[in-house]
């Protein structure tokens, strides 16, 4: 691709960075956004601004938040002793949308990948434990993707929590959700939290 500016080709070479956007999509967004009137580019990068600088992450549960204590933590009638173990925000919102879940959060932020050169302390797991320590707990959903990294977490996380007093159980994996839990439609998804099955049962 060649630019006729510098500055244009920057522009491109940011967009470009983010995920699913080619260049011949980036130089699209970029052209767009320099016909924009001032006032909304300026609306657009101070988002981005506050979003970064202003955003909070729950000193409970890690979902991303404005507050120090995320909304679902700060909602006495949700279960508190029920708790489920996603990947990131977007499962937590996925989940939300289903309207069919009434316990609490743990956003682990990722997942176990050698590959990646993620490993276990990497991830929220230490917090999570320190939960089934301070909190009562009576039963842990691991929601994590079908895939391997998924299948990992799970296996490291049930090592983990085997010696407290809970249930352990995982939602139905053999559901076809790409290894998206975001893109599983709702009802699925609800259901599959309804049906949820005792990891044990999975086990050897
Ligand atoms: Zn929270």
């Amino acid at each position: 691709m060649h630019f006729s500016s510098k500055l244009l080709e920057q522009a491109v070479d940011e967009f470009g960075r983010l995920p699913g956007i080619g260049r011949k999509t980036a130089l699209r967004l970029v052209l767009h956004l320099l016909n924009q009137p001032d006032a909304d580019v300026n609306r657009f990068t101070a988002s981005l601004n506050n979003l970064k600088e202003h955003i909070k992450y729950c000193k409970t549960c890690f979902n991303i938040s404005d507050l120090e204590t995320c909304e679902i933590c700060a909602t006495a009638k949700r279960d508190h002793g029920l708790i489920c173990v996603v990947e990131d925000t977007r499962d937590v919102m996925a989940i939300e949308n289903t309207n069919q879940y009434n316990g609490v959060y743990h956003v682990l932020g990722g997942l176990i990948s050698p590959m990646d050169g993620v490993g276990p302390s990497d991830l929220k797991i230490d917090a999570l434990v320190e939960r089934m320590r301070n909190e009562k707990v009576s039963e842990v959903i691991l929601a994590l993707s079908a895939t391997m990294e998924g299948d990992t977490t799970i296996f490291y996380l049930y090592r983990k929590l085997k010696e407290f007093n809970i249930h352990i159980s995982t939602i139905a994996r053999g559901i076809a959700f790409g290894g998206e839990l975001e893109y599983v439609d709702e009802i699925t998804l609800g259901r599959s939290i309804a049906t949820r099955v005792p990891y044990e049962r999975n086990v050897g």
